[in-house]
């Protein structure tokens, strides 16, 4: 049952017919109400008596809506967050699905028939009845639609008797297997690191492919896409998040000439649920998905690829606090299968594990193409007067780049205009009234916004405090920047790319055309300019702020800054174009900035991983982390102070409870717990435990509580 119990629950089957197989939806009794849960396990005895169980109301699917392969795999998922399967199988399924719509489709296909065709003309249907005749097993309305084709012009086939329509059930590959559907056209020559790597990649297992940016890491998934179709199976690939899917799309689209369906938070409910029936039923030869498309039903999955497998968008940060890098590390080895995580800035777990070998490894560290890596440069600002935020060097760079008429991406990774509003005769700064947190000055919306909660304020004209007007902005945030530097480049086209100017469905796609379209331009942007995306014209990279995760509390951030980093790097001088970087730094003789300086995102992972390793942090250990929030003070930390006392004797170390690094957001208290464990069954065992705990606490009812498994921040 989708609900938030840590158990199961037993009915008796109808009286009449077989009892339901599991991974069939029922609908059965629940408290006042009915609702739609799937059958686990079906027989065999049950803890309560007979005379007390209910029979369930109707079995929804004559066949199991979730296969053995996708019911085991949520079984194991629940098991190892430790999480209720009832909600597990809620997120894993289409939405229309939990409200009990039909699993199977009816489908209309297209078929010709034996009439001879007389279209000289009418191109547009001599064109459908050809697709339509590529087509053995007949196309279905679906595929032509996607295609291009329009309703009307099939409808005048229909009436000239050159094709008719059949409603069958959505079964069956509707591509040919056995040919793996590649287009006509140019297919690059493997260079001798891509030809070996792709050998690794397609044998059962998990492979990290590393790739520096440009290196031509989506040709070894396309080539090794390649042998699966071949062998009429199916792929899934992941993609941290909606912006790249539609680029992913036609890097595909391009290259097969086969079904391909999305799967990501953009889609209506119906979309999502035809999209699932196609993979489902083997007629979708490939899923482009985002997190929640790890969960996808296939009919025979040979192949995933997790693209930029470092990305923290892989990781749900509420309700089941799943990692989709993770589970399909897990679907894969269960149905072995090869599984690929490509990033050219491994997350320190992943590299772990190929260092260690659990990962087979793979290495591209030359571009394709041969172009150079950019040079890096840094600026001591200790020494300089910065003008909202840019050191004298920068600027005369940033012109010269101009004057030859290419682009120069500026990277800060906070939106807004200031990140405070600070009175310089009392020192007031402008708090979020429900968390611990300063407000974000917005010019441009003329707020003070809170990033934590979303709370907004009118910005005051006067401090509240002591009335004085001499508010000022403090520090500088992508708005404040992009208008410092149309003061600086007052001729200069200036695109400003951040959460603020991306609102919508194809804003981000747009300002990708509008940057590929301009000359000389000046992109500023956060970390959504840093991924994945290709820039032609862009020749120098300015990062104005290098130094924001040195000084992080989060044992994450320092990791997540060098990836920013190196991704951003990247940008620079892909095409014909050198390119350079130049990052600002206060502290230009830290450790860590040597390795990324010189493009060695590996050196810089080996020495955080041996700082990790001296802490007893993951992924030298494992953790678990217990967040616990209420509106009142005390309660969340006398609440995990019980959870703590009642581990007495574990062996797993357990940390605190101590607040949460922002105690307060959203008008909530927050306190946690984290337990470490170079044992993860242990582990797992005192972390059972705990919940076991956190449930019967007399205090359950007055705290929210949670339990994240290898959580992604301590906050
Ligand atoms: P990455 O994803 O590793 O950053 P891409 O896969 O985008 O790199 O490849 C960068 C560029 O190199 C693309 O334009 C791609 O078409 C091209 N490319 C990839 N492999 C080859 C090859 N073997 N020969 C020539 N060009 C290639
Ligand atoms: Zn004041
Ligand atoms: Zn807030």
């Amino acid at each position: 049952m989708p609900v938030p119990l840590h158990q199961t629950f037993d009915y008796l089957p109808l009286p009449e017919g077989t009892p339901p197989a599991p991974g069939v939806r029922v609908l059965a009794p629940f408290g006042r109400t009915r609702r739609v849960g799937v059958v686990i396990a079906s027989g065999g005895p049950s803890g309560v008596t007979v005379d007390r169980l209910k029979p369930i109301a109707a079995a929804i699917d004559a066949e199991p809506v979730l296969d053995p392969e996708t019911l085991s795999l949520l079984e194991r998922a629940a098991r190892y967050y430790q999480h209720p399967i009832g909600e597990v199988i809620a997120t894993a399924l289409p939405a229309l699905l939990r409200k009990g719509a039909p699993a199977t489709a009816e489908v209309e296909v297209v078929l010709r028939t034996a009439d001879e065709a007389k279209l000289t003309r009418a191109p547009k249907q001599a064109e459908l009845l050809a697709e339509v005749e590529r087509h053995a097993g007949g196309a279905t309305r679906r595929q032509l639609r996607a295609l291009g084709y329009e309703a009307a012009t099939l409808s005048a086939l229909v009436r000239k008797g050159l094709v008719r329509l059949e409603t069958r059930a959505e079964l069956g590959a509707v591509w040919s297997p056995g040919s793996s559907g590649v287009r006509a056209g140019a297919v690059p020559v493997l260079g001798k690191e891509q030809q070996a790597a792709l050998s690794q990649v397609t044998t059962p297992g998990t492979h990290l492919l590393y790739g520096i940016t440009g290196s031509g890491k989506t040709e070894v998934y396309l080539r090794a896409l390649e042998s699966v179709l071949e062998q009429g199976r199916q792929a899934l690939v992941l993609v941290p998040e909606i912006g790249l899917t539609p680029q992913t799309i036609r890097h595909f689209s391009a290259r097969f000439d086969v079904p391909i369906e999305v799967l990501h938070s953009g889609l209506t409910d119906s979309e999502r649920l035809a999209a699932w029936r196609a993979a489902a039923a083997g007629a979708a030869a490939v899923v482009i998905g985002t997190r929640s498309a790890v969960f996808t039903r296939f009919r025979d999955l040979g192949l995933i690829v997790v693209d930029e497998e470092h990305d923290a968008s892989y990781k749900q940060m509420d309700g089941f606090r799943y990692s989709a890098r993770d589970l399909a590390v897990m679907r894969g080895a269960r149905a072995r299968i090869p599984v690929i995580l490509g990033t050219a800035t491994p997350a320190l777990e992943t590299y772990a594990n190929a260092r260690s070998g659990k990962y087979s490894f793979s290495r591209l560290e030359s571009r394709a193409g041969g172009a150079d890596l950019p040079p890096v440069h840094l600026i001591d600002v200790r020494q300089q007067r910065l003008v909202d935020g840019f050191s004298a060097p920068l600027i005369e760079a940033m012109q010269r780049h101009l004057h030859r008429d290419e682009q120069v991406l500026v990277f800060l990774n906070r939106r807004g205009f200031a990140e405070a509003l600070l009175c310089r005769a009392c020192g007031w700064l402008a708090d979020c009234p429900r968390c611990d947190a300063r407000m974000t000055y917005h010019r441009q919306r003329d707020a003070l916004l809170c990033h934590h909660c979303g709370t907004s304020r009118q910005v005051p004209q006067t401090c509240p405090q002591c009335e004085s007007e001499a508010l000022a902005p403090l520090g500088a945030g992508t708005e404040r920047i992009e208008s410092g530097l149309q003061g600086a480049f007052p001729d200069a086209r200036l695109i400003r790319v951040d959460r603020d100017t991306t609102r919508g469905k194809r804003a981000l796609e747009a300002h990708l055309e509008e940057i590929g379209e301009a000359g000389p331009a000046i992109l500023v942007g956060t970390q959504l300019l840093a991924k994945g995306h290709h820039f032609p014209n862009v020749t120098l990279v300015a990062i104005v702020d290098a130094d924001s995760g040195f000084f992080s509390a989060d044992f994450k951030a320092m990791e997540r800054m060098g990836q920013l980093i190196v991704q951003v790097a990247g940008r620079a001088g892909r095409a014909e174009k050198p390119g350079t970087v130049i990052m600002q730094t206060h502290v230009p003789d830290h450790p860590a900035l040597t390795p990324l300086s010189n493009h060695d995102y590996l050196g810089f992972a080996d020495q955080i991983l041996e700082g990790r390793r001296v802490a007893g942090l993951p992924p030298t250990t494992h953790a678990a982390l217990l967040r616990a929030e209420s509106q009142q003070q005390p309660m969340p930390m006398q609440f995990l102070s019980d959870v703590r006392r009642s581990l007495g004797g574990t062996r797993t170390e357990v940390w605190g409870p101590v607040p949460s690094p922002m105690e307060r957001r959203q008008g909530r208290f927050r306190a946690q717990l984290l337990l470490v464990d170079a044992n993860r069954s242990q582990l797992a065992a005192t972390l059972a435990r705990a919940i076991e705990a956190c449930s019967d606490s007399r205090l359950a009812r007055r705290v929210r509580w949670s339990a994240d498994v290898d959580p992604l921040d301590l906050s």
